[in-house]
Formats: C-alpha cells, structure tokens, sequence
C-alpha cells in the first residue's frame, strides 16, 4: 500500500490511531457482537462512547458548568441560519465580521431569517489579513458578533479574539477548532463542522452558553430550536451516532497527545515549517496573507504562474500528497495542515516545495 498525505481542505486527514480503533471494533464493538453504527441510541454502550465524547470535550476546554456540548446535523451551513433564528429577536439584529467566503454566507443566512450588518471586514484587502479590533464598528446592542476564526479558503486565522464587552461573542471554528488551547467560556456560542479538525463529516460541534437559551426565540420548529438540543443532550432523535463515535475517538487521541498545549506546539511547527520555505524561496513562493494574520490550518500560497502551480499539484500528487489545489474560488495552492496531519507529512511537502522552487525557478 502507498501512502498518501492528504492535505484536503475537508472532509480532511483523521489521526491513525482513531481510524485504527475503528477498524478495529467495526466487527466487535465492546463485546457486543456488533458495530456502533448498528446499535440503539439509547443503549448504554451508545451512551458512554456520547457522554464520553461530550467528557473530553468538556476537560480539553476546561468547560464551566454554564457551558454545554450539544451534536448538530446540518454542517456549519445549518448553523449559519440557525443561529440567527435562535437569538436575533424581532425587530433586533447582529454583527458579523467579514473575513471571507465563509462570514459572507452566514451574514446572508443572518438576513435571510432575520438581520445581520457588517461591524468590520477585510473585503477591500481581498481578505488578506484579519481586520484590527480597533476598527470594528461595534452595535451595543446587536444580539451577538460573529467572528469566523478560521478562513479556510483565505488561509487566515483570528490570533486573538475580540473583546466584545457585554455582547454575546459567537464563533465558527470549523477549521480551527481545537488547533490550540484557548477560553471557550468567553463564548456564548461556538460552532465547528467535525470533518476539518475533528472528525468525519455529518456531526456539527456546538459549545452552547445555557444561560443564553433564556434569550432564544420560543417559537421555532423543534429540530431548529437549541433548546431541543440542550435538554434533550442531543438525543431528542436519532443523532449521527458513527459520527459522533469517531468524533470520541479524535478526541481521545488529542488527549493522548498531551492535549491542546501538544496540538498547538505541532501546529505551529508546522506551520512554520512552510511559511519558513516561502520565505526562503521568496521569488517562487509568494504568501498572499499578511504575516500576522497567517492561518496554521490552511497554508496558502502561489507560485509564478498558473500553468507552474498545475505542474506542482500534478508533481505533488504523483509524489503521494494530494489536496493541493487552492479553492475554486481564489486558485493557488493550499496545503490543509490540521490536528491530524503528522508533522513528517509537512516536511515531505517542505522539501518537495524546496526541490520544486529548485528545479523550476
Ligand atoms: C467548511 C466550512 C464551513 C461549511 O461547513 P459545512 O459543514 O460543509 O456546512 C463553514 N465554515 C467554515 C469556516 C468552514 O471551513
């Protein structure tokens, strides 16, 4: 078997040992003859691999007593819209900050159930850099301010959080989300699509602040409402139990590692490791983002030209890395570094980087 680095932006690498637990207890799982993914939601065994999940969540961001883990179907999208209907009341609206694809479409989510303004945005910087607290326009009375840690596509990250007074701080940290320790309690609500960072795809993460829920609209259909979610510990339906099974087994594994101090030190090594490339190739590789706003998640970079960053992602992939085209949408390289992906995975990249800018600059 040839070994592959994946550098997808998502569904993304998983850690190998919580693929290997898997394969492992597909057959037999926990004595029981069977899978997980076969078993009743509302059988003990199904319950210790949910609460287990929700525990290590719990521990790994040192949550307080007033802040609950619920499991989400939807995506991320979903939460785009269903944050808005949860918690702008009539007549009120939000603030977002505009860092990219991503804030863009939970701003028109916003709208589209309710009302949502720009407090800040990079827009007219082609989002290169995340925007100075210093310039956010902030609504004292706007329902929450949403930030997008993590621009997936744009390749920047938020270095530290805003500081939003007494208005409620909403985070979606789908591609960030546990890439290094920080205060999730600050949050009244934050939101991660599992396939990037966590996970495989079909379960959302939310860090809910309960004591918002007061403040939630009553009157929403019950699987849009938060509230289901909360007192029902996200078991008022079937949920996405596979999911949330190998969500359990990531989590695990990053405690194994030493936890969120043990991702961030990977992570930054990493990261530096290719930023560290393009600047010593600073005629072939060229960053776009500024340097303080450079994401350790999606590292994105250009070459000289297009037909060169064809040649590196058709080089790259016949070397056994794949995922490296840009999105769509800005073109590019992009080299997706999350949690899962070990760090002799992006030095094989590094020095394929190196020789490449050798051979072809
Ligand atoms: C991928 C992504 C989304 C969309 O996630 P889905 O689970 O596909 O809906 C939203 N926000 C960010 C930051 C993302 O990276």
């Amino acid at each position: 078997m040839t070994h592959t680095w994946n550098f997808y932006a998502g569904p993304a690498t998983l850690p190998a040992p919580a693929l290997e637990r898997a394969k492992a207890e597909i057959p037999d799982w926990e004595g029981t003859g069977m899978s997980v993914m076969e078993t009743s939601h509302r059988s003990p065994e199904y319950d210790a691999v949910h609460q287990g999940a929700i525990g290590l969540l719990t521990e790994l961001l040192d949550l307080d007593d007033d802040h609950q883990v619920l499991f989400l179907q939807g995506g991320a999208s979903l939460q785009f819209a269903m944050l808005a209907m949860n918690f702008i009341p009539a007549g009120g609206s939000a603030d977002y900050v505009n860092t990219g694809t991503w804030s863009q479409k939970a701003l028109k989510e916003a709208n589209i159930v309710a009302s949502g303004r720009v407090a800040a945005s990079s827009e007219n910087d082609g989002f290169t850099r995340i925007p100075p607290v210093s310039g956010y326009d902030l609504d004292p009375n706007a329902a929450y301010v949403h930030i997008t840690s993590n621009n997936t596509i744009k390749g920047t990250q938020f270095h530290s959080f805003p500081d939003t007074g007494t208005v409620p701080l909403v985070a979606d940290m789908s591609s960030d989300f546990l890439w290094r320790p920080f205060d999730a309690n600050r949050f009244h609500l934050i939101y991660a699509g599992a396939q990037k960072n966590i996970g495989p795809a079909g379960v959302t993460i939310v860090i809910l602040r309960k004591s918002w829920l007061a403040h939630a609209n009553g009157n929403l259909p019950t699987m849009l409402s938060y509230t289901t979610y909360s007192e029902k510990n996200s078991l008022y339906n079937t949920p996405p139990s596979f999911s949330i099974y190998m969500v359990r087994n990531v989590l695990q594994w990053v405690k194994d590692q030493g936890g969120l101090e043990a991702m961030e030190r990977r992570n930054r090594a990493k990261g530096d490791r290719l930023y560290g490339v393009m600047a010593a190739h600073p005629k072939f590789y060229n960053c776009p983002v500024d340097a303080d706003s450079r994401s350790y998640m999606n590292v994105v970079f250009r070459l000289p030209s297009e037909e060169l960053e064809a040649k590196f992602v058709a080089e790259a992939k016949a070397a056994g890395m794949v995922g490296l085209k840009g999105h769509r949408s800005v073109g590019g390289c992009r080299a997706s570094i999350y949690n899962a992906m070990p760090p002799e995975g992006v030095e094989v990249l590094a020095e394929f980087m190196e020789e490449f800018a050798r051979n072809n600059g």
